[in-house]
């Protein structure tokens, strides 16, 4: 059986080991420590905002988000309807009841237009909660612009976006709060991780407060509200800042993983993931949406990917489809819902970058044979 190409795993460089050494040499092995408190920092740093927590995951990190947004029971939340779960799921661990936003066509992310349509059915809504979905900036600008006008907090899940730009400014730097994740398949990885980033120092300390079992100022264990264990582990952050020393690395060569998808697939009646010219994603995943009618299904592609030993993804079922949040509004203004379209006719292709340029060519070749 041939290697097996991946859709995107860690890529490890050897620093990650001097941190953990460092941990371990510091007997710092606990959920705070040297590694943590410097990860946050150069975190912020790198993205442009003032202040950071680390957490446990980004869901983890998602959810204090809404927390500090002040979503009770019963608020609605402006969702981006095609994405993964996590984005979503956290609404519903504070009570929140999601409403979920179509997909523009020229960066797959919530549609401005859709959103302005929401706030006026439901004008009480107080937050927005943004995807950069597979690592493309979503029209920050214009959504930014209608949540001021509507006093709505908006938070930016950039879990897939991290080091992308948006008109020279890093996702994450746009909304109220962001998040992003160091899972095992995102850009950098700390083996599993995630953080909460916003220029708001107070309520990054309160995250932290919470995420340490909201400890109250006592000298006893006193508690006035619930709290969450979801500090990240100081052996974990030294991963993450390992891996921090290569993100740039690693989005360029994505980028290149994109752009040979791009020429190799030319001519072929499909399109690539788009993005306008003044952003840059961080072309996290390669993707291909089949043009209607061509007569191929992306189930099709994927199987025979699979037969050759290839990992490729369905794009992420929209939310308004999901069972779990039948009941759910969903707001869109085209005729066919622009999520529903790109589910049924997009594809995630392999984008590891210890992919060769010899694997990748053989993707592109097997996917050339079936048209
Ligand atoms: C990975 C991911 C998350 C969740 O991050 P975890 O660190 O795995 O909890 C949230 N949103 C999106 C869009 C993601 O891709």
């Amino acid at each position: 059986m041939k290697n097996r190409i991946f859709l995107s795993t860690p890529t490890t460089h050897g620093e990650e080991q001097k941190f953990i050494k460092e941990a371990f040499d510091t007997n710092w092995v606990a959920p705070l420590g040297k590694n943590v408190d410097e990860f946050e920092r150069e975190m912020a740093s790198y993205v442009g905002v003032k202040h950071a927590a680390a957490l446990s995951a980004g869901t983890a990190a998602l959810h204090l988000a809404v927390k500090l947004a002040g979503i009770k029971r019963g608020d609605v939340v402006f969702c981006s309807d095609l994405t993964f779960a996590a984005t979503v799921n956290p609404v519903s661990y504070e009570g929140g009841v999601q409403v979920f936003i179509d997909s523009e066509r020229e960066t797959w992310n919530m549609d401005p237009k859709a959103l302005e349509k929401a706030f006026e059915k439901y004008p009480e809504c107080k937050m927005v909660m943004l995807v950069h979905l597979y690592g493309t900036p979503a029209k920050v600008d214009e959504i930014r612009a209608i949540c001021d006008r509507h006093g709505a907090t908006l938070i930016e899940d950039a879990a897939e976006s991290l080091s992308a730009t948006y008109k020279g400014s890093q996702t994450g730097t746009f909304g109220d709060f962001s998040v992003i994740s160091f899972n095992g398949n995102k850009i950098i990885t700390s083996s599993g991780g995630g953080m909460l980033l916003s220029n708001d120092e107070e309520a990054i300390k309160r995250a932290r407060f919470y995420a340490t079992q909201a400890r109250d100022p006592a000298p006893h264990y006193q508690h006035s509200v619930i709290g969450y264990n979801y500090r990240m582990s100081n052996v974990v952050a030294g991963i993450g800042r390992g891996q921090l020393l290569h993100l740039d690395e690693h989005r360029d060569l994505k980028e290149k993983v994109y752009n040979r998808y791009k020429e190799g697939l030319a001519g072929l009646p499909l399109s690539l993931n788009p993005y306008p010219d003044y952003c840059k994603p961080n072309f996290w995943l390669s993707c291909i949406l089949l043009d209607e009618g061509c007569g191929i299904e992306p189930y099709a592609i994927m199987d025979k990917l699979a037969e050759e030993n290839i990992e490729s993804r369905p794009i992420w079922k929209p939310m308004h489809l999901q069972p779990v949040f039948e009941g759910h509004d969903f707001i869109y203004c085209e005729d066919t819902p622009v999520s529903e379209d790109i589910f049924r006719r997009g594809l995630c292709l392999p984008s590891d970058i210890k992919m060769t340029e010899a694997e990748q060519d053989e993707v592109i070749r097997i996917i050339k044979s079936m048209f």
